[in-house]
């Protein structure tokens, strides 16, 4: 089982980022290279790379399933100001470069939203800007993510997403799943084999490079991408724990992106993680009801 949860990317970077990964028990993990929400971004310190790299060797976690996550701020879909749209290029570009200098092989990016634009012109946006970046001979390969339909959002189903794939001229590009968003969409997750079927008869289950694996806060097909932790929405543990163990996606890495515990039921804000329990719990393949209060015991 490759697992793994979204982890930071601090001070010492990506020997912090393995870190952290390493206290949960996981083999893989995803990083910002900054605040999602920003574009400032710290230089690679080469020392932290070399560092984690060796210790990666120790532990047995291949950089293959260390995946990297682009800003939300980039938008592929929207022209409307171009120089919006020339920056989203610029910055992706940028941050491929980083993964490059980490040595990271893949970045996972939200296809973008059309805006005010219709959902053909937004897909064509995306082909356009994708055929800008991704090229044959790039050492980290964009993975498009599969998106809950929010709003304008494009790459809400298989189809949409394969029309991108095919509009892009390099084969180097890839997707990401994710299961909040499936289920948001309007895939229904209790039956994830008719989804690879059809997944893989318009797409192909070989471009397949990462799960990102959430329970969902809402009903199927509610567009409203609010993930919930494992086992504790709408999905259920079982259902996710059949995609987790799923033969044919064996290789992949899984990504948890749950949120945060809050420290008591009548606190808002999420400060513990709840990785290492959710981990815990999916090698057991065993539902823990009493989770929260684990977690709450765990860090207090
Ligand atoms: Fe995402
Ligand atoms: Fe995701
Ligand atoms: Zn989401």
């Amino acid at each position: 089982m490759i697992i793994g949860s979204h982890v930071h990317f601090g001070e010492t970077q990506l020997l912090g980022s393995l870190e952290e990964a390493l206290s949960y028990g996981a083999n893989a993990f995803m990083l910002y290279t900054g605040a999602p929400q920003n574009t400032m971004r710290s230089k690679i310190k080469m020392e932290y790379v070399e560092e984690a790299l060796a210790k990666m060797k120790d532990e047995g976690l291949s950089i293959d399933n260390v995946i990297c996550h682009a800003p939300y701020i980039i938008n592929l879909a929207n022209k409307e100001k171009i120089d919006s749209w020339n920056f989203s290029i610029g910055f992706l570009n940028q941050e491929i470069k980083r993964c490059e200098e980490l040595g990271i092989k893949y970045i996972v990016l939200h296809p973008g939203s059309s805006v005010k634009h219709t959902l053909e012109e937004g897909l064509n946006n995306i082909i356009e800007a994708l055929n800008l970046i991704v090229k044959d001979d790039s050492k980290c390969m964009i993975i498009l993510e599969t998106m809950a339909g929010k709003g304008s959002e494009c790459g809400k189903t298989i189809e949409e997403i394969k029309t991108i794939l095919e509009g892009v001229k390099s084969s180097n590009i890839g997707v990401c799943l994710d299961t909040c968003h499936l289920n948001d969409a309007g895939y229904d997750m209790s039956d994830f084999d008719t989804f690879l079927t059809n997944f893989d008869t318009l797409i192909g289950l070989d471009r397949i490079k990462c799960l990102h694996i959430n329970d969902s806060k809402n009903p199927l097909e509610s567009h409203k991408d609010r993930h919930a932790n494992i086992g504790y929405g709408t999905l259920g543990f079982e259902n996710i724990l059949k995609i987790i163990n799923h033969e044919k996606l064996k290789d992949v890495p899984k990504i948890l992106e749950t949120p945060y515990i809050s420290s008591s039921d009548d606190e808002k804000t999420l400060v513990y993680p709840p990785y290492k329990f959710e981990i815990a719990m999916i090698k057991k393949g065993e539902f823990n009801h009493h989770m929260l209060e684990d977690i709450r015991e765990f860090y207090k």
